[in-house]
């Protein structure tokens, strides 16, 4: 049995890991400061005696310290959550990101803890041409702009995580995450699916924002949850960078007729204009394809639940919750 610590273990991703690792018969210890994440999402493992849960920050350094030290590998997924979130706020968002990477990394590197980082597509910027492979140039807008204080922020991490793999020589992952959808997710930050559901089941009008022909590929957090154990197992992913998502491509039109239909509702459909939708200084993506090539190669990971199937999954979960 291995110790392993998720940090932010508590959120939407960080917690169906906590449940697969505990299924596998690991013992499990969630770092979370419940900033984004929720108690009602580990509720259900409380009684299984593998799991602890920490309440705390990734940025306590004393705590870090002592959480780590016993542990055999670490997922970090702590990190401020959702762009919109951070626009007109920006400090405590690099301080999460950066701050809280280097005392994981820092910590980790005393007893050679293997860690995989958790970044985002975000990362990316906003280049055109798609899909998305991990070694693409970058281009972001302003430095005025807050909204990409996200994308730089998880960018240094991804610096980070490749310094200590090459300076210090401790085993580091790192993963970008495209659009993971599933239970649990909250439509809070924005997120569009599960947005759409509660819209939907609510018999509320689904927003699209612009005129909808954008597009996103939505993974499912099974697929994913998989593929990141799978990760974490190969000694061959260590010191490198890999995209992980789904590559099928929907429009956001498209998606809002899918949820409709597939709960049934009368809302309609309506379409918002960016203006109205967002605070100033957004700049929405009109595609986000990543090339997932690398982890296919490496763990022969490819999606196995369909869209369909992961929206059948978030409408029931949202009707037991709503
Ligand atoms: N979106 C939308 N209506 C909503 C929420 C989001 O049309 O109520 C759109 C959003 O403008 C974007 C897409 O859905 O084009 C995906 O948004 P999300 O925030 O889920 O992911 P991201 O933009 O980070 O890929």
């Amino acid at each position: 049995m291995a110790k392993i610590l998720i940090t932010g273990g508590a959120g939407f991703v960080g917690s169906h890991l906590a449940e697969k690792l505990l299924q596998k018969g690991e013992e499990v210890f969630v770092v979370d400061n419940l900033s984004t994440g929720s108690l009602k999402n580990i509720e259900h493992l409380k009684e299984n005696q593998n799991f602890h849960f920490i309440q705390g920050s990734v940025l306590d350094e004393d705590l870090m310290e002592e959480v780590i030290q016993p542990v055999d590998e670490i997922y970090h997924l702590a990190a401020a959550v959702g762009v919109r979130q951070i626009l007109g706020k920006p400090l405590k968002s690099l301080l999460t990101n950066i701050k809280g990477t280097e005392i994981v990394l820092k910590e980790a590197e005393k007893g050679r803890v293997k860690t995989l980082v958790v970044s985002s597509s975000e990362v990316c910027g906003k280049g055109d041409k798609l899909p998305f492979r991990e070694e693409d140039d970058r281009t972001y807008g302003s430095v005025y702009n807050d909204r990409w204080v996200y994308a730089f922020s998880k960018a240094v991490d991804e610096f980070l995580g490749l310094a200590y793999w090459r300076e210090k020589n401790l085993p580091v992952v790192i993963i970008r995450l495209f659009n993971v959808i599933g239970p649990r997710q909250t439509g809070f930050y924005g997120m569009v699916v599960p947005t759409f559901v509660k819209q939907a089941l609510k018999g509320e009008n689904i927003t699209v924002f612009g005129d909808g022909q954008q597009c996103r590929c939505f993974a499912d957090v099974d697929d994913i949850t998989d593929a990141l154990i799978k990760l974490m197992a190969e000694k061959k992913g260590e010191g490198k960078l890999f995209n992980l998502g789904s590559n099928r491509e929907i429009s956001i039109n498209h998606l809002a007729e899918l949820v409709k239909k597939q709960t049934s509702s009368s809302s309609e459909i309506i379409h918002i204009p960016y203006e109205k939708a967002y605070p100033e200084g957004y700049e929405d993506f009109r595609r986000r394809v990543p090339d997932i090539t690398k982890i296919k190669n490496l763990i022969g990971y490819g999606v196995k639940v369909s869209l369909e199937e992961s929206i059948r999954k978030i409408i029931e979960y949202q009707k037991t919750t709503l």
